[in-house]
Parts: structure tokens; sequence; C-alpha cells
């Protein structure tokens, strides 16, 4: 673990960093908290560095600039494992390489010595001589063996190693797609999964693609209300219905902030219609528990807008629809569904 402070250390880091965070323009939330507990207490010698950097050029750091922090020095995910990765593939395409040299140079020589034996035997030789060259080939051929064996193994040795890498690599393309928060896709991943959908020619959909936008109803107030944590805690849980609400295929992410996107493969406006209207009935029905009481917070409505794939349609145009269709939506009075196909 890299916080190795104990409580009374950390008590008092928790302090300073409390008071270094309350002085900016940024949310006060455990992203933010991380970096300034970091920069704090002085683990993180290159966060602390570009923190520097960046006050001397801006008095107070926004949210960007948290998030950025946090993703490049802080987070796990980030680019310390994404360096360690690519020592560890260094070192391997080192090893390898050297393997296929050593290859190189055992075969060549076995080569040479095969070919000075058939020399000898174009001539005449002797029971004895002949014994001597049984007992040569014999020895150069264990010997060739055995190095090819240890090749093989230190071969199989870096194939797990490879096995290793590639699974420490799709932890990090899983993590880079997904929102830490909700734990559904991010845009990007939201995005790369769609885009692969409407490239794979295998995927049949007679029935076509829709496209759900959802936009949390005044949300704004709802972290003035009951403050930002709490908001985050109400899209974790608004996130967690849209998870249940949908089926396997489908895509969820956050498309930003307060607004997430469904793509429902396979689905014609019908069936995309009767997923919205359940998920917008079980947002409206649902209860989260209030961080300062035993309370519920009730009324939590969301507003849809959905649009229809037409043929060879981009996702981004297929947003812009299901877009203006939340729009009116919204304009209509929210917690309601909009087509626009
Ligand atoms: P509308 O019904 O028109 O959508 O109103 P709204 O208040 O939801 O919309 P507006 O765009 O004015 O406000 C969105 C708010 O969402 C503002 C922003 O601070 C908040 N927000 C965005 N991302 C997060 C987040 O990760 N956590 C929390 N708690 N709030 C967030
Ligand atoms: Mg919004
Ligand atoms: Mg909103």
């Amino acid at each position: 673990m890299k916080y190795t402070q104990e409580r009374n250390a950390s008590a008092e880091i928790s302090r300073l960093a409390l008071q270094k965070m309350a002085v900016q323009l940024a949310a006060l939330n455990p992203m933010s908290f991380a970096v300034w507990y970091e920069h704090v207490s002085g683990i993180n010698p290159e966060l602390s560095g570009k923190i520097e950097d960046l006050l001397r050029e801006h008095s107070k750091l926004d949210d960007g600039q948290i998030e950025q922090l946090y993703m490049d020095y802080v987070s796990e995910c980030g680019s310390k494992i994404q360096l360690t990765l690519r020592e560890d593939l260094k070192l391997l395409l080192g090893k390898l390489n050297q393997l296929t040299a050593e290859a190189d140079k055992q075969t060549s020589d076995y080569g040479n010595t095969l070919h000075d034996f058939g020399e000898k035997l174009k001539h005449d030789v002797s029971v004895s001589e002949l014994d001597l060259l049984v007992k040569d080939i014999s020895r150069d051929t264990d010997k060739m063996h055995a190095s090819m064996q240890q090749m093989h193994e230190e071969l199989e040795a870096s194939h797990h190693e490879v096995e290793r890498l590639n699974k420490e690599m799709e932890i990090l393309k899983g993590a880079a797609m997904t929102d830490p928060l909700t734990g559904v896709l991010n845009r990007r991943g939201f995005e790369s999964n769609a885009e692969a959908l409407f490239t794979n020619p295998e995927a049949s959909s007679p029935k076509g693609h829709c496209l759900l936008m959802l936009d949390v109803d005044h949300f704004k107030r709802i972290n003035d209300t009951y403050g930002h944590l709490l908001g985050d805690k109400v899209l974790a849980a608004i996130a967690n219905t849209l998870r249940i609400k949908v089926q396997g295929q489908d895509i969820v992410g956050r498309w930003g902030g307060e607004e997430f996107a469904i793509l429902l493969p396979n689905t014609n406006l019908d069936g995309a219609f009767a997923v919205a209207e359940h998920i917008r009935q079980a947002i409206e029905r649902g209860k989260i528990r209030r961080l300062d009481s035993n309370a519920n917070i009730e009324g939590i409505t969301i507003s849809i807008g959905i649009s229809f794939r037409k043929k060879e349609e981009h996702l981004q145009d297929l947003i812009e629809r299901a877009d203006k269709a939340l729009y009116t939506s919204k304009k209509e009075g929210r917690n309601r569904i909009t087509i626009l196909d």
C-alpha cells in the first residue's frame, strides 16, 4: 500500500489536504482529496512538482485540472502501470531476441558439425574411426538436444510472461474505458463498443439499433440541496438501475456529468420505448438514503431521448438526434420520453 502513515500523522495530513482543497475551484470529492493528500504527505514528488507548476500559472485549480492530475499521477490505472507494462514488455522482447540469437547460433554450429561428419564419411574410414565418429555425433546431438530443451523451457516461460502481460493489458484497457464513479463504460468505452458493433458484419440486426440518451432532471438542485457526495451516490445508483434494466448485449455508458447513453442493438423503436419506460419508472420510484440521516431522497427523475439508427448512420449522428429528442423531453416538462427516429 502506498499510504503508510499511521493514524495521527494521517489525520494531520488530511487536515492540511482539506485546507488546500477548500481554496480551489474544483469540487471537494474523493478524487480531489486523493490528489491533495498525496501532495501534502510528500509521497508523490512527481505529482507535487506538477501541482506547483500549475499553481504558478493558475492561482486555483479547477475540476478538469484535478481530474487530469488524478489520472496522470494518482490513479493506479494511470500512467504508472502503463510504464511498468512497457518496461516489462521491453525486458521480454530483449529476452526473446537473445533466445532467438542463441537458437540461431546453436543450430548453425550443429549444422557445421554435421557437415564435417558428412565430409569425413566421404573417405574410407576404419571401424575404430567410425566408432569415434558415432560417439562424436552422439555427444553433439545430446548437447544440441539439451540446449533445445533449455530453450524450449525458456520459451515456455516467455509464453507465460506474454500471457500475464496480455491479462494486465486487458485490465488496463478495461480501466481506461470504465467510469470509476458508476462502473459503467465511460464515453470512450461507449463509443468504442458502439463503433465495434456498427462495423461488425456478423452482428445480425434485423430490427435495427436504437440509442437512448438519458439526463437526470434538475440534478444541480440535488447537488445544491444534499451535497456533491450524495449527488455522486445518486449517479452511481442510477447507473446501477440502468445496468439492471438492460440485457446482456446492450451497451450502457456515462456520456458525461449526469448524462448517460444506452445503445440497444437489434431493437426497434417499440422495444426501445419499452426499455426507456421501464428505466424512467424505476428511477421515479427509486429511493436513495441520505448521507446525513436515515431519511430517503425521493422524486429523482430522468428525461430520455430516443433515436433509431438509419442505414449506415454514424454514431455521432445517432447521438445528435437522441440529444434533440432529449431536449424536447426537457422542454415539455421533464420525466418523459421523446422519440426522434
Ligand atoms: P436539467 O433538468 O435541465 O438537466 O437540469 P440539471 O440541473 O440536471 O442540469 P445542469 O446541466 O444545469 O446541471 C448538471 C449538474 O450536474 C451540474 C454539475 O455540477 C453536476 N454534475 C456533473 N457531474 C457530476 C458528478 O460527477 N457528480 C456530481 N455530484 N455532480 C455532477
Ligand atoms: Mg445535463
Ligand atoms: Mg440534468
